[in-house]
């Protein structure tokens, strides 16, 4: 690959996976920013903008934003000079669509992705998660219901994208039921192609 291609890391994984803590390690070690699009939605959420305005029912519910408002928000983001060599990209793309359309911003900024990691964690032990997520941080859309269409929305939604980068020879499975260390030690591992998958 050459010096000047920007790298971008695609983070899979059901809510409650782990995506946002394990992206935030790596944006250290890759020197990469961390881009959630779910942070984003929130801090728009807190400040009432227009966006935020609009996501918010999305939100409440536990459904996602629609694509072309997402997309929109991404451009924007991955246009900022702290994204010049590339992003970690945490909760996007989320639908085929979505997938799409990051494909022709990446040709369009000269990227490529390099690896789509997917976090892999049992259902239980992602309401577990969650649950004790909503005590904690007090996420209005971790509340029993919400979690329910959130994961049937990641089944429906986002699992098809594991096909999808998949049949580009990009998805490399981690076992996200460890400590988070563990976690991400295996992350480093497969983003760096030392071993195909770490299950
Ligand atoms: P997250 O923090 O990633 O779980 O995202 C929280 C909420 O933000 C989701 O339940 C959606 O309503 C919205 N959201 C985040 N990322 C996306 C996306 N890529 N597309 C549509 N909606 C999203």
């Amino acid at each position: 690959m050459g010096a000047n291609v920007k790298r971008y890391i695609v983070l899979i994984g059901p809510p409650g996976a782990g995506k946002g803590t394990q992206a935030k390690m790596l944006e250290q070690s890759l020197g990469l920013p961390q881009v959630s699009t779910g942070d984003l939605f929130r801090y728009n959420l807190k400040h009432s903008t227009e966006l935020g305005q609009l996501a918010r029912s999305y939100m409440d519910k536990g459904e996602l934003v629609p694509d072309g408002v997402t997309i929109a928000m991404v451009r924007e983001r991955l246009s900022q000079p702290d994204a010049a060599h590339g992003a970690i990209l945490d909760g996007f793309p989320r639908t085929i669509a979505q997938a799409d359309a990051l494909a022709d911003l990446l040709a369009e900024l000269g990227g490529r992705i390099t690896c789509v990691p997917h976090i892999i964690v049992e259902r239980e032990e992602l309401v577990r998660r969650l649950l004790n997520r909503a005590q904690i941080e007090g996420r209005v859309d971790d509340s029993e219901d919400t979690i329910r269409t959130r994961m049937r929305v990641y089944e429906e939604q986002t699992k098809p994208l594991l096909d999808y980068y998949d049949q580009r020879g990009l998805v490399a499975e981690v076992n996200g039921q460890q400590s988070v260390e563990a976690v991400q030690h295996d992350l480093q591992t497969v983003i760096t192609g030392q071993r195909a998958s770490v299950r």
